[in-house]
């Protein structure tokens, strides 16, 4: 999931969470995303995120799961987690470039992970690009 910065044509700011920046326009296009204020249905995506919410909300690379079992102790979102990151697309250090491509459509959307340094992973969030730190560790790092 991501979460984007609307605006309706009355002025009003709001976030709302989509699948994809994809799925914002479709829904968009077919009226289905409404201000909660005044409740318009004309919504315009803002480009860059002015601020990041923190906590749960900087969950960007979410998709939904079917559910399965987890592991004893292990939480269903912790389960759904590990089972994103092992299944994400790994691109090594180029995680800040590959991340900011996805967000800017410049390359097809799914889920990556990868390695970035504490200072990218700022900048990435200042962009308005959540990213989440990795359950799993890269391969390279299992022995
Ligand atoms: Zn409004």
């Amino acid at each position: 999931m991501i979460v984007l910065n609307l605006l309706c044509d009355h002025g009003h700011r709001f976030e709302g969470w989509f699948a994809s920046g994809e799925a914002f326009r479709d829904q968009s296009q077919r009226h289905l995303v409404h201000c909660p204020q005044c409740q318009t249905s004309t919504v315009t995506q803002l480009p860059s995120a002015p601020h990041v919410k923190r906590g749960v909300s900087d969950v960007a690379l979410a998709e939904k799961q079917t559910s399965q079992a987890g592991a004893p102790g292990m939480s269903a979102l912790n389960q759904a987690l590990v089972n994103m990151a092992r299944r994400a697309e790994n691109v090594g250090e180029r995680f800040p470039e590959e991340a900011r491509r996805i967000h800017y459509d410049e390359a097809p959307a799914r889920t990556i992970r990868g390695t970035a340094t504490a200072d990218e992973t700022r900048e990435l969030l200042d962009e308005g690009i959540a990213v989440l730190p990795a359950p799993v560790p890269p391969e390279d790092e299992i022995h």
